[in-house]
């Protein structure tokens, strides 16, 4: 099935539900309105010349024409390149050349940055860029172009598509170091936001808060795919995160599901305001994208009453989602696992160095195959070959075990693991039980170069407000609870971590300053 036929069924079947809400732009869209909508822009588009198989580039923050732009772009089989609204001039240019991209949507301005001015000045340097369209100036004109092309014409484009073309080059998020551009079909994307849906029993009743980027799979297909697949709403609260904003949004649209990283559920319950606000309407949601605290897990699922939160682990290279926790899993398993491998996708947990599966239990690299894996790395064959196998298997880099259940945890990347004198460490192992210190908000550990053990490790501790906590009072809340060679030997009290926009925490940029800092 491509995207567009997907979604005509849905506005077959819900014509008259919310289909998508952008409060702070004060804009309302039942299914068969959105489906106007979006044919529409796709005509316009198709007047302006883009044609199957075009990149179309999106350089915006979370608002409605950007999820119009995503379907937009799928029913003419144009290949939707999602730019990060945190780029500036260096990333935007090799985005745009990287992925050949013809036509640019992109919004004004975003946070006092130019969006405008910046392209003007990369634009001599992209010769496939052939036109810009400012959506703030330009939207009414778009779709006032679209008249000029015809409903049954582009009806006719649509039944021309393949359920496997791509149509879509989506960035991963920069976490372990330079983004690289995947590239994903209809059949991908569709599939894994149907299942993702039917994880978390979606039916046309629920409203979804979405304060997670669009430009990113956890927006674009954890929320916008597996929501349309199934007839919910789309509810998307303000061009960025803001937990007042997100708990606000939550209670006036009486949303049943909200989606988060970590640091973002964090933030809503360390919110001085947080016992103002009425939960009552929330009954699931996903927390993914890095992991999850236990004790964040336990508090979202009481305090922010949504006993069937779920967790979902996956990668923008297969679609994104590989396991998931059910609504109906018991909490503990919820809480300290990744949940079970999707339906139609397969996982094993090989040893990286001999490429055997390792015993039961045994920490190990995940390999996952399917109709998830995507297509490849967008022009980089190279890199295509070390991520997927002969087998077609996809190497996710992570580390994981899976019990005789077929509960999967994640341990950590192999590239986060710390060596000290002949132990493997897990620093998410350290940051959990540092964790629950009380009076520390939050928590991160990496690894640093070390004469004497090779590396040692060191903690970044986010303190909750008012707290003073010093390197030896934690050092010494550690001893005998934890391995001696597990407690971290150096400890920076900070205000955050270096952050992907997306949310995740940039392990590589922590150990750049440290190694700095401890000369
Ligand atoms: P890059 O590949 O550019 O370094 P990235 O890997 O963070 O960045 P994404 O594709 O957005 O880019 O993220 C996928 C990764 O996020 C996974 O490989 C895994 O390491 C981590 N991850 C995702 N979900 C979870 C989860 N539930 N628990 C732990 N880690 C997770
Ligand atoms: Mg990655």
């Amino acid at each position: 099935e491509t995207i567009g036929e997907n979604l005509r069924r849905t506005v077959q079947r819900f014509p008259d539900r919310d289909a998508l809400v952008s409060v702070y732009q004060g804009y309302r869209a039942t299914y068969r309105q959105f489906w106007e909508e979006t044919s529409l822009v796709a005509r316009g588009l198709l007047v302006r010349g883009v044609k199957k198989g075009d990149r179309v580039g999106i350089w915006a923050p979370n608002r409605y024409e950007w999820v119009v732009i995503q379907y937009a772009s799928a029913r003419i089989g144009a290949i939707l390149v999602n730019i990060n609204p945190a780029y500036r001039v260096h990333e935007l240019e090799y985005a745009l050349k990287q992925s050949g991209v013809s036509t640019l949507l992109l919004a004004r301005t975003f946070r006092n940055a130019d969006y405008v001015a910046m392209v003007r000045d990369v634009r001599l340097r992209c010769p496939e860029l052939r036109q810009t369209i400012v959506i703030d100036d330009e939207w009414g004109a778009l779709k006032h172009d679209a008249l000029r092309f015809s409903e049954d014409e582009l009806a006719r484009l649509e039944r021309d598509l393949q359920f496997d073309d791509p149509i879509n080059i989506q960035y991963t998020s920069g976490t372990t170091g330079f983004p690289k551009g995947a590239t994903l079909s209809h059949h991908n994307i569709v599939n894994n936001g149907f299942f993702i849906g039917e994880f978390l029993r979606y039916t046309d009743a629920d409203r979804v808060c979405i304060p997670v980027p669009f430009y990113h799979c956890f927006g674009m297909v954890l929320a916008n795919m597996a929501i349309t697949t199934h007839g919910a709403a789309m509810v998307i609260p303000l061009d960025n995160f803001d937990p007042l904003t997100v708990m606000r949004t939550v209670q006036q649209e009486r949303c049943t599901a909200l989606y988060g990283v970590p640091t973002m559920f964090i933030a809503e319950l360390d919110h001085p305001e947080f016992q103002a606000f009425d939960f009552s309407s929330l009954r699931t949601g996903i927390m993914a994208g890095s992991p999850c605290p236990v004790e964040v897990m336990k508090k979202v699922q009481k305090d922010m009453h949504m006993p069937e939160v779920t967790i979902c682990y996956g990668m923008t290279e297969t679609s994104p989602v590989s396991t998931q926790s059910r609504t109906d899993d018991p909490l503990e398993k919820r809480v300290t696992t990744v949940g079970q491998v999707h339906p139609h996708v397969e996982i094993k947990i090989v040893d990286p160095t001999t490429g055997r599966i390792v015993p039961r239990g045994t920490p190990g690299e995940l390999c996952t195959r399917g109709y998830s894996v995507m297509l490849g790395y967008w022009r980089d064959p190279h890199a295509t070959r070390e991520a997927i196998d002969d087998g077609r298997w996809m190497h996710t880099g992570d580390l994981a075990t899976i019990d005789e259940h077929g509960y999967v945890k994640i341990v950590g990347r192999i590239k986060d693991m710390v060596l000290r004198g002949g132990e493997n460490i897990f620093p998410r192992e350290v940051e959990e039980f540092l964790y629950t210190i009380p009076g520390v908000s939050d928590v991160q550990v990496i690894g640093v170069p070390d004469v004497k053990y090779g590396e040692e490790l060191m903690a970044w501790v986010k303190l909750r407000p008012g707290v003073t906590l010093t390197g030896e009072e934690v050092r010494a809340y550690c001893k005998g609870k934890i391995a001696t060679y597990k407690i971290p030997r150096y400890y920076k009290f900070v205000d955050g971590f270096p952050m992907t926009v997306s949310g995740k925490v940039q392990k590589y940029k922590m150990r750049e300053t440290a190694i700095q800092e401890l000369g």
